[in-house]
């Protein structure tokens, strides 16, 4: 017979287990499911100093875990990947999984993360070529370096993290250039408006280059910046950034051995002879989108937003999407950082237990600090993954009451 919980929660990421923490405390009977065999998700690869930030992802997916030690009615399925969230005849949920663990759940909550965009340039389906998440989780969960000798192509915080990460890992960066303009590469947007994005991360660039960074979003500007920009690029997080070189191709025969860059003009475009860049590998960033596959067959409302990363779900302030019972938490709803997901999980995980028919006064009076919590994280973090996203989340919500 099929297991009926009250609340099921798809990822056991940031999110899914902050939110499991707050719906533990409360007694309510809950399933986490996650593909990956150990829980935690994207924590796990998160170890880096940036700028005066110091993140240890996996402390604090190792604490969220403590919170659910002794609490029976909460068990964590990992290796269990979530294929259908249906709705059913009572106004519950049917949640399908394979290997086979089905349950009914009043409640769903999709806390499913995010995925990397790819970045398609020639050369890049060859060996030695991977996404910079693929390579943070190859050298900080397993402990083994994509190789020595690297360089990222793509910018973005996920490449300054990665990039620092690595470098403590022992990896020889020979450093971070820009994507190249093209149809397959449209969705990172152009040259210049990358540029315009980066001039909203002044926090992670060294004190003395922060105005000039803000000056890289104004077009009157940036020919006078990219023209006069340090031949040897600007150190940061272990490698240097080039803003003003593009990779056009990477190179080699049966594995990765070189790539190929040119230099940019003031207006985003390459000029000048392409010159070659020894390396034994290469890693592409080209950002995050929501994975949010299990809402479509509901019907769930969704908005593009591109400061959120892509397509995202309308939700409410508690964090429900269209379909009655069925909230989503995390990355699944906008890209943000670690801290913020974990937030946001408490703060949906209460809200939870609050439609499930917890008032007590204490409920109330935990609901009113997480809403601070989340507030205060989102206001103190030293970035955004893309800027604007702070407001974004604001307006999706106040769409949801349209
Ligand atoms: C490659 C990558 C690198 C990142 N690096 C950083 C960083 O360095 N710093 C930072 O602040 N943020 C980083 N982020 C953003 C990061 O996603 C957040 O920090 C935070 O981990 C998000 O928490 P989450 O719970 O929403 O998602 P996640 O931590 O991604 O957890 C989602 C979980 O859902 C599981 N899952 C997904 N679909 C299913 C399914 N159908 N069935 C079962 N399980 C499923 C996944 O296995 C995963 O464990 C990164 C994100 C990515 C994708």
């Amino acid at each position: 017979m099929t297991e009926r919980v009250d609340v099921a929660i798809v990822g056991a990421g940031a999110a899914g287990l902050a939110a499991a923490g707050a719906l533990a405390e409360r007694d309510l009977v809950v399933r986490i499911f996650d593909e990956y065999p150990e829980a935690g998700g994207r924590l796990l690869g998160q170890r880096y100093r940036l700028g005066r930030r110091r993140w240890d992802g996996r402390e604090v997916a190792s604490e969220l875990l403590r919170s659910l030690h002794g609490r029976p009615h909460v068990f964590v399925a990992t290796g269990v990947t979530v294929y259908e969230v249906a709705g059913d005849a009572t106004g519950g949920f049917l949640v399908r999984t394979h290997p086979d663990h089905d349950v009914t759940a009043r409640r769903v909550l999709v806390a499913t993360g995010a995925g990397e965009n790819p970045v398609p340039l020639p050369g890049w389906t060859l060996p030695g070529v991977m996404t910079v998440g693929g390579a943070q989780v190859m050298a900080v969960v397993h402990r083994v370096l994509p190789g020595r000798r690297g360089l990222i192509i793509g910018t973005g915080v996920l490449s300054f993290a990665i990039a620092a990460e690595l470098h403590e890992a022992g990896v020889e960066w020979l450093g971070l250039v820009m994507a190249p303009e093209s149809d397959a590469t449209a969705h990172l947007g152009s040259v210049t408006e990358r540029w315009d994005a980066l001039s909203h991360l002044g926090s992670v660039a060294p004190p003395l280059l922060r105005p000039l960074v803000r000056l890289l979003r104004r077009p009157a500007f940036r020919p006078l910046l990219i023209n006069h920009y340090p031949r040897a690029g600007v150190a940061l997080a272990g490698t240097h950034v080039h803003l003003h070189q593009v990779a056009t191709r990477v190179v080699g025969d049966q594995e990765v051995a070189a790539v190929e860059l040119r230099h940019l003009d003031g207006r985003g475009q390459p000029i000048g002879p392409a010159r070659l860049v020894p390396v034994d590998f290469v890693l592409l960033s080209g950002g995050l989108s929501p994975v949010t596959e299990l809402l479509d067959p509901l019907g769930v409302r969704m908005t593009e937003s591109p400061a959120l990363g892509g397509r995202v779900p309308v939700l409410s302030s508690t964090g429900e999407t269209s379909h009655r019972g069925l909230y989503v938490a995390g990355n699944a709803g906008g890209i943000e950082s670690g801290a913020v997901a974990v937030a946001q999980g408490r703060l949906v995980g209460l809200h939870i237990a609050h439609s499930l028919g917890g008032s007590r006064p204490e409920l109330a009076s935990a609901l009113a600090a997480a809403q601070r919590s989340l507030s205060e994280v989102r206001r103190e973090a030293p970035f955004e993954f893309n800027p604007g996203a702070r407001k974004e989340v604001v307006r999706v919500s106040q769409d949801s009451r349209a």
